[in-house]
């Protein structure tokens, strides 16, 4: 299987690494990445785990997050600028058959030993 974050990759060389150890990523872009993969694959959990406990979502916000990813269909990730601490993406997912896009600049630390969400700038 080729990995939602970028097609020339195959997940088991890409996001798999980070969804099976968060500790393994080395950089707020892999982490990123990982995360657009985790919405695409609706992987719950890896999504809680690698957002800050500050900013995190609730168990409600959790089972709404769950329902609307699968919901939708993904459609791409383009990485448009990164620094050590940010990244800023454009998230592209079809939702009742229009294509929509989702355009933020997102702010990652580290927490507990490894990178996090925080939120978006
Ligand atoms: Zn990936």
């Amino acid at each position: 299987m080729n990995c939602p974050c970028n097609p020339s990759n195959l997940y088991d060389d890409c996001c798999k690494k980070a969804h099976q150890n968060i500790h393994s990523v080395t950089t707020a872009e892999i982490l990123m990445r990982s995360r657009y993969s985790a919405f695409v694959l609706a992987n719950i959990d890896y999504l809680q785990k690698s957002h800050h406990s500050a900013t995190r979502p609730s168990k409600y916000e959790k089972k709404e997050i769950l329902s609307w990813t699968k919901s939708v269909e993904w459609v791409k990730l383009n990485v448009l600028n990164s620094t050590k601490n940010t990244i800023e993406f454009k998230a592209y997912f079809k939702e009742n058959g229009s294509l929509n896009v989702i355009h933020e600049n997102s702010f990652f630390v580290k927490e507990n030993n490894h990178w996090v969400y925080k939120n978006a700038l």
